[in-house]
């Protein structure tokens, strides 16, 4: 596959954009090589700047559920946009978004519309803050909850793909009232509290930890969290920036069944357009400004553009048989995938849940991952082999061996079966290559 123009198009960017990029992952650091330029998308596919067609699996690293420029959405977008793109005042839209939310996720009695995931972890830690009057935070090694400086220890995401383990520019200050703690490790969490417990905020976490590849939790451990949180007087915070809306309307929290006190959401909610919003309890949302004396504030939250994508995108959702139906696909396509790993007696193993899914590149194991320490161990250098032989054929995935694939309802049935098979290709360019030395 030629790819002169992404090439060309790279190197102009690196001369005026650090990096060439405008967020670190897309710069193709954990696979080597050129990062693709895209110019349009339609459906399950993009195509880059030298018109080459890919199977999107990336969908912008979440938001698009729906696949790429789905009618109903853009047609909102236009439409809206006739009467102006930002007012900077209160609007209809927002309102009726807000409700479907509301109406959608029985924790949230109020929400908060910002403008990016960042913002809204950002933001419900201060919340937490204002509202508990401590200072403690208790975060997870390998999640991610945005740039923000609290949470950048041991993350996921980017910061695990360029192998740092935090970020230069955090104050010690601010990094002391985190405690980073392994994911699944009730145990740690427990002990944590016992020295602690009268002076923790907030434990946050995503309840499915999708930024160190794909971590479940296990059964217990958000249950164990919601009930040490009760006893402690610290609030839960669930980080559902991907799972909100992904793993059905009611999110992570209603598909296990565990109520956290205050919700961040990001991608889907925004339809595609930058959206980030946090919600919860009305006592606890009754704390921010106006109403209360935590202040957070945007001059483009509730963007009339962006609130008529997230809505338009939620009606879609809602239609009867959406998530039954993404889900029968997805599960169909992870069969096939195991049938492909099980014929190669491939050192890789397939998680997933729902739409979401993540190979784990670690040699003959049965078990998923448990945390953060087992990803950290996946053969990067098979990655990255597996990586460039699927762009090769076409399919585009994350370029980061820390980075789950997203199925849309724009992937067909055929599209998925394509997909398997090309998926068994790449591994067995990748097996040919042998284990990394390291
Ligand atoms: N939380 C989670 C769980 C995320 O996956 C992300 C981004 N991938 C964020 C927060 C930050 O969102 P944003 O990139 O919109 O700032």
């Amino acid at each position: 596959m030629k790819r002169e123009r992404s090439r060309k198009l790279y190197s102009k960017a690196c001369a005026v954009i650090p990096g060439g990029v405008s967020s670190p992952v897309r710069a193709f650091k954990g696979v080597g090589g050129d990062p693709l330029f895209l110019q349009r998308a339609e459906g399950a596919f993009v195509y880059d700047a030298d018109n080459n067609r890919y199977i999107d699996y990336v969908g912008s690293w979440g938001p698009l559920i729906l696949g790429h420029a789905p009618g109903p959405v853009l047609e909102a977008i236009e439409r809206t946009a006739r009467n102006g793109t930002s007012f900077g005042a209160a609007t209809l839209k927002e309102v009726e978004l807000a409700e479907k939310v509301v109406e959608c996720v029985p924790s949230i009695d109020q929400i908060r519309f910002v403008n990016s995931g960042t913002e809204a972890t950002m933001s419900a830690l201060r919340l937490a803050r204002g509202f508990t009057g401590r200072d403690l935070l208790i975060k997870f090694s390998g999640c991610y909850h945005g740039h923000a400086d609290a949470f950048l220890s041991d993350a996921g995401s980017g910061v695990a793909t360029l192998g740092i383990p935090g970020s230069a520019g955090v104050p010690a200050g601010a990094a002391r009232d985190t405690i980073t703690l392994p994911y699944n490790n009730l145990g740690a969490v427990e002990e944590t509290l016992q020295e602690h417990g009268d002076k923790v905020a907030a434990i946050i976490l995503e309840p499915v930890a999708c930024n160190m590849g794909m971590v479940l939790p296990h059964k217990g451990f958000l249950e164990g969290l919601r009930t040490l949180c009760d006893k402690w007087g610290a609030l839960l915070i669930f980080d559902e920036v991907i799972t909100g809306f992904r793993l059905g309307l009611g999110g992570a929290q209603g598909h296990f069944g565990i109520t956290p006190d205050l919700s961040t959401f990001g991608k889907i909610i925004g339809g595609g357009l930058p959206v980030g919003a946090y919600g919860g309890r009305a006592d606890i949302m009754a704390k921010i400004a106006p109403t209360g004396p935590v202040y957070q504030a945007g001059t483009l939250s509730g963007n009339p553009l962006a609130m008529a994508a997230g809505l338009a995108t939620l009606e879609q959702l809602s239609a009867p048989g959406f998530y039954e139906d993404l889900e029968a696909r997805s599960a169909s396509f992870s069969r096939q995938l195991n049938d492909v790993l099980a014929a190669r007696d491939t050192p890789a193993y397939l998680n997933r849940i729902g739409s979401i899914f993540y190979l784990w590149f670690k040699p003959h194991q049965s078990e998923g991952p448990r945390d953060y320490g087992d990803i950290k161990s996946a053969d990067s250098e098979r990655f990255k082999r597996y990586f460039a032989s699927l762009l090769e054929q076409g399919i585009w995935t994350a370029p980061s061996a820390f980075e789950v694939g997203f199925i849309s309802a724009a992937h067909t049935q055929s599209l998925l079966d394509s997909t398997a098979t090309a998926m068994g290709k790449a591994l067995d360019v990748s097996l040919a290559g042998g284990p990394s030395k390291a």
